[in-house]
This record gives C-alpha cells, structure tokens and sequence, in this order.
C-alpha cells in the first residue's frame, strides 16, 4: 500500500485543532457552564469546524492521495461523471473497496458485460482492498484501457495482489468498464 504523505503532512496540524478543541470544550463545561455562553457557542462553532476537517481528511481508497470528496466521492454520490477512463477505473476501485455501491458498479459497467449481476451482490465487501497503483493507460477516442494492481486480503487474512488490464468503451458520453485482458 502507498503511503499517504498527504495524509501524514494533515496529522499534525489535526493534533493542534484537536488540542485547541478540548481546551475550549473542557473550559466552557467546567467553568462557564454548558449553555448559552459565548464560549459554548465558539466551541460549537469548532466542534463543527472540526467535522468538516476530519470529513476532508479522510483519504480516498484509491491511494491517490487525495480527499475522497475531492477524488472518486463525487463519482460515486453522483455528483460527477468520470471525464477519464482513468477516473472511472478509480472510482470503480473504490466502489469495491468501500463496498454498498452495487448501483455504481452496475451503472458503469457494459450491459452486454453484466448479465446477471445485480446491485446487492456487488455492494458485499467479501475482500478487503488495500491499495491501487496504475501501472499504464491510453485513451483514444470512445475506446479505453487501464492496467492496474490492486493489492488486497482475503477473508482468511492471506495478502495478495491482483494484476489486470481493463478495457473500457465511451457510450453516449459515458464511460463503461467492458472487459479486462484474459
Ligand atoms: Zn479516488
């Protein structure tokens, strides 16, 4: 798994907020009482300043190193519609890894490709994902494709790393995933 340096250089600067956080919350408690101080009311504010933090800290499985909500999120709460056959295969991976985006995988996923797959058995997370790294990509025009590793454990705890080349087609403006390389 890559490591996230991006998340590592966030960490301190989270310790601070934190500590910052508790003196304020322990003093209004304690001292002012719990209501109606401006106290309580700017450790409310922080409280919820802090949320928000943590909610953008919280990287994107697809080690890219970047915020989820600012990666593959708005893919998958369709917010977004992959531009890149890159995008997609990432946003792919993270509906695996994340498991509960069946209706993701499906949706982007070539019809003629998914015959029998339902939502509810793409959304169980049997495997634990624990990294991607795309080794090679092109994009010509509607036609894709995406080499990829993805390292990942089993349900018995065994580490494993699975190689594929996905092939990926355009269909009215949106990207599909169509097949990997045999
Ligand atoms: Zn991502």
């Amino acid at each position: 798994m890559a490591v996230n340096k991006w998340a590592e250089s966030a960490r301190p600067c989270q310790a601070v907020f934190l500590f910052r956080y508790n003196v304020i919350r322990i003093t209004t408690r304690f001292i002012f009482g719990p209501q109606n101080s401006i106290v309580f009311r700017i450790a409310f504010a922080m409280e919820q300043e802090f949320q928000l933090m943590i909610e953008n800290l919280k990287t994107c499985p697809c080690t890219s190193g970047k915020a989820y909500n600012k990666c593959c999120g708005p893919f998958l709460e369709r917010h977004a519609t992959p531009r890149t056959v890159k995008q997609l295969m990432r946003s792919r991976y993270t509906a695996f890894a994340l498991g509960g985006h069946g209706g993701y995988l499906l949706d982007t996923w070539h019809p003629s490709q998914s015959v029998g797959l339902t939502a509810e058995s793409l959304s169980l997370k049997a495997t634990q994902w624990l990294g991607l790294k795309i080794l090679d990509f092109s994009q010509q025009g509607d036609a894709g494709m995406v080499e990829f590793e993805a390292s990942y454990s089993d349900k018995e705890g065994n580490k494993g790393v699975h190689h594929e080349k996905s092939q990926f087609v355009r269909e009215g403006g949106k990207w599909l995933y169509l097949r990997h390389e045999a």
